[in-house]
């Protein structure tokens, strides 16, 4: 069984804090084979979550408050997907979280909300958000089941993104980052600035206990590797994530989880103030390495 879980655990230090409280079972356990990858199922404490892949790299999330079954949906832009699965589980969703109005994230909350018998609330911070029935702003809070929830607004890859962060009773954590932070990088800044994508990585999540799990919207773990490692050539923790990302979806294996700690030492984008990136990017301030390797990553080709 371990040397199962340590395979599907995200790196080392992930291994080594979860080991002693996770169940993750491949898909064929549970039922799915996504479009681009496996599902994966991760329990910890009183919190489950399900990672159901979607379109060609996106991620929807079922999370299950175990001691109420009570569950929510991360960015349904599948909605046939997510009932399969709740109704797999046999859990009762009562709330769709909404990252941000893009349609591969928003795209099919209206679908779902008709489809789904029973009635759901839509939380978003963006008014362009389909079937939108709670709008929250950052700090705001509400609960899925006995599960906390907190918002933080996160606006730049949109003005109105939001990043959830969850508590389960037993304090483990988890935070679901949408476009914002991703494993190794970070959203495009569409509607937003250097300094916008500055405060929500480095001033907001980064100041998430460092062993919050990590779900993000998309898997382009391997292509923003590559670019952390043109970044950062030294970097002995890239490397490492390389070879473990590359071992992963050689399986279609989710590189999600990860963590805030492993971002913090693999993430160019999380790390604008260390030497070492602001060297490459030839700046001596935090926000204009911000600007300047985002730009760089924009027409970044491996
Ligand atoms: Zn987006």
């Amino acid at each position: 069984m371990l040397s199962a879980l340590s395979n599907l655990l995200p790196n080392p230090v992930l291994q080594g804090i979860t080991a002693a409280y996770f169940k993750v079972a491949a898909l064929r356990n549970i039922g799915f084979r996504g479009t681009h990858s496996n599902s994966i199922s991760v329990a910890f404490s009183k919190m489950r979550v399900t990672v159901l892949p979607a379109l060609s790299d996106n991620y929807m999330y079922l999370i299950t408050d175990e001691a109420t079954n009570q569950a929510a949906i991360v960015d349904p832009v599948a909605p046939d997907t997510v009932l399969e699965a709740v109704q797999k589980e046999g859990v009762q969703l009562t709330k769709v979280l909404t990252t941000h109005h893009h349609w591969d994230h928003a795209g099919g909350n209206e679908e779902l909300v008709k489809k789904a018998g029973s009635s759901l609330d839509v939380y978003g911070g963006d008014s362009r958000i389909g079937a939108l029935t709670k709008q929250v702003k950052d700090g705001d809070t509400f609960k899925i089941g006995n599960i906390d929830v907190e918002c933080l607004f996160t606006p730049c890859h949109t003005t109105g993104h939001i990043c959830y962060y969850l508590k389960d009773p037993k304090g483990k954590s988890a935070v679901f980052t949408g476009d914002t932070l991703f494993v190794a990088g970070c959203g495009r800044f569409f509607e937003g600035t250097a300094q916008q994508m500055y405060t929500a990585l480095v001033e907001k999540l980064s100041k998430l206990p460092d062993d919050t799990l990590v779900f993000c919207g998309h898997e382009y773990t391997q292509q923003n590797l590559k670019f952390a490692k043109f970044v950062e050539a030294e970097n002995r923790d890239i490397m490492k994530a390389i070879a473990d990302a590359d071992e992963k979806r050689q399986k279609g294996i989710p590189t999600v989880p990860s963590t805030i700690l492993q971002e913090k030492k693999i993430n160019p984008f999380m790390r604008v103030m260390m030497g070492s990136v602001q060297r490459h990017a030839s700046c001596i301030d935090a926000v204009s390495t911000m600007q300047a390797i985002r730009k760089e990553k924009d027409t970044f080709k491996a």
